[in-house]
């Protein structure tokens, strides 16, 4: 089976087509557009106008680059939430024309369980991971328990990636910052202690992102703060992965989101995984942030286990939380 998966969730908007190959997923083509916001955060009608303005280049690309014709595609699915509304309402409305147009079945997808199975799908013998999905609005550990994947441990607050995103932007670094302050921490020599918040097993950033700004106001030296900042809450995000794994048993962990590219937090997760004798996945760069094929992916799972959705169902769902979903392709 082909699949075309429409993702549109925040800044970016993607199109991705998959093949379904012996329970592998192969990813034929993976085309993604990320909105850039001029100065401050994400505004949700700009994104939204943003993606309107590159769907249907990006189906079209999408299908040309997969060296398929549209009348390949068996089934067309979309991210249905979680996510920002008029983000996720012109991603679904340009799944459902193209769904319509080819006469082919429609599926709305949970973007974080995406991120979940595109792992097992592409990642040799990642079979059963906890996931530490570290995105910029999402931060959650999630794992398959009892017929659904549960979350074990979740921001009270900002995303990790908002947390880094919004102490940038208070020293005027560009969109995304994640990178620009990995840069500096590299050069950190001093850790500056800062709250170190885990309540139960969830976590919250944005007190210690104002102690780090306060440091900055203090003189602290750039490098040292973004040093303590990513020590701090990339050991807060590994104790809580550490947790769900010693509690769910489980020998694998994953991870997912824009936030799994800094070579510090996987480094820290690979040490913890290592302590265990538990094994470290991380997709490929592409597959890791939000894209097309995962929801592509995911949506074939359902549809091959037996899941229908009329178009009556495929209304967004904002806050459409992981553990709502039914998972009908998982024993
Ligand atoms: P996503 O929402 O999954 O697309 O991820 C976007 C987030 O990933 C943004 O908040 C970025 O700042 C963050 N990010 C990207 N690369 C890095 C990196 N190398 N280190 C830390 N954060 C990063
Ligand atoms: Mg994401």
């Amino acid at each position: 089976m082909i699949c075309l998966g429409v993702e549109g969730t925040a800044h970016s908007i993607g199109v991705g087509i998959i093949k379904g190959m012996r329970g592998r997923c192969h990813v034929l083509s993976n085309l993604i557009k990320t909105y850039q916001p001029e100065k401050g955060g994400i505004h949700p009608r700009e994104a939204a106008n943003h993606h309107a303005s590159h769907i249907a280049e990006l189906i079209s690309d999408s299908v040309r680059h997969a060296g398929v014709d549209f009348s390949d595609i068996n089934l067309v699915s979309f991210s249905q939430g979680p996510g920002l509304g008029p983000c996720l309402r012109t991603a679904a409305t340009a799944a459902r024309a193209l769904a319509l147009t080819l006469e082919k079945p429609l599926m709305g997808v949970n973007h974080c369980v995406a991120h979940l199975e595109i792992g097992r799908g592409t990642v040799p013998r990642c079979r059963d991971p906890v996931l530490l999905y570290v995105s910029g609005a999402n931060t959650q550990v999630i794992a398959f328990a009892e017929g659904k994947y549960r979350v074990f441990g979740e921001t009270l607050d900002v995303g990790i990636g908002n947390c880094l995103d919004k102490f940038g932007r208070s020293i005027d670094l560009g969109f995304p910052c994640g990178p620009k302050i990995e840069a500096f921490a590299k050069k950190g020599t001093r850790y500056l202690p800062l709250p170190y918040s885990i309540k139960g097993m969830d976590l919250a950033f944005s007190g210690l992102l104002t102690a780090a700004e306060s440091y900055v106001t203090q003189g602290e030296h750039l490098e040292d703060v973004c040093y303590s900042l990513q020590e701090t809450t990339f050991a807060m995000l590994t104790e809580v992965t550490e947790r769900a794994m010693a509690h769910t048993e489980k020998q694998e962990v994953l991870l997912g989101g824009g936030v799994a590219s800094n070579k510090r937090l996987r480094e820290m997760v690979q040490t913890m995984a290592k302590d265990r004798g538990a094994s470290f996945f991380v997709p490929a760069r592409e597959l890791c942030v939000d894209n097309g094929a995962m929801i592509a992916w995911l949506g074939l799972l359902m549809y091959q286990s037996g899941v229908r959705m009329s178009l009556d169902d495929s209304l967004i769902n904002q806050r459409f939380r992981t553990d709502m979903v039914e998972v009908t392709w998982r024993g």
